[in-house]
């Protein structure tokens, strides 16, 4: 009992730092995007209700023609895996038609670069649920290398609105949650419009719509910048660039992925 005071202190202060660190369900001291009434995972904001699919681990869905198709479930001749800015094979796990997470290996990008696109891609999140909120199932279509539509398990799965599947990363909750269950095939369609530079100058941000599981969830949102943690993102001039998965450390897995270059009406 010499210090008893202290360890009372010590118990209290690693209490305070724990509840701290959890933000299993949000943020209440991160920024805001200029205009909106929410803080980035802001905890308070509204969770999308949950809307059924009418289907869920479906067939998959056979790319158009005109697609590049990027993945089929075998064959990864379009992707590479950037590690130290090094590109090599891609280091995720390939076998019985899909692909899969291997955590801390690396994300999985494509050799080409895309602009304004329709974008078809399906994901199926860990059978055996294994963490919580941002821990289970994350992964994220990141397009362009930098703006996420969030993927994660987000079937009865609470987290903040901001961050769960089908979301824009920390700027839109889906409209509605329509996640099938934990191992089951899910789909999303996504249609982009790339922003537009004029040297360093955005004249025209980036636009995306999401139709998850045939439920449209992103109606052709404005994009405000780049999709980082906890922070507001900006725009940095670029052009055309690589589509890439992430790597959250979740065994996630993807089965088939085609890109259609979206061109203007010829008339
Ligand atoms: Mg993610």
């Amino acid at each position: 009992m010499r210090h008893p005071f202290s360890i009372l202190t010590l118990l209290i202060t690693s209490a305070a730092v724990c509840a701290a660190q959890n933000h299993d369900l949000g943020y209440d001291n991160t920024p805001s995007y200029p205009g909106s009434r929410w803080r980035v995972h802001d905890s308070s904001r509204p969770r999308p209700e949950m809307v059924t699919p009418g289907s869920c681990n479906g067939p998959s869905a056979k790319p158009p023609a005109d697609a590049d198709v990027i993945f089929d479930g075998k064959n990864t001749s379009q992707l590479v895996t950037i590690q130290k800015g090094q590109a090599g094979p891609v280091s995720w796990k390939v076998e019985n038609g899909y692909m899969e997470v291997i955590p801390r290996m690396g994300g999985v990008t494509t050799k080409e670069s895309f602009g304004d696109m329709q974008l078809h891609v399906e994901w199926a999140s860990p059978s055996v649920i294994q963490g919580t909120s941002q821990n289970r199932g994350n992964s994220g279509i990141m397009i362009m290398g930098q703006y996420e539509v969030q993927v994660l398990d987000s079937y009865d799965n609470l987290t903040y609105a901001d961050g769960q599947a089908a979301s824009i990363y920390g700027q839109y909750p889906p409209i509605v949650n329509a996640s099938c269950k934990p191992g089951e095939w899910q789909a999303y369609d996504i249609f982009f419009e790339a922003p537009k530079f004029e040297g360093d100058k955005l004249v025209k941000p980036a636009y995306v719509t999401v139709v998850h599981n045939g439920i449209l969830v992103q109606n052709h949102e404005q994009i405000l910048g780049t999709t980082p943690h906890a922070s507001v993102g900006t725009y940095k001039a670029h052009g055309e660039l690589p589509l890439e998965l992430q790597n959250h450390n979740t065994s996630v897995r993807y089965r088939s992925l085609w890109i259609r270059r979206l061109k203007p009406r010829n008339s």
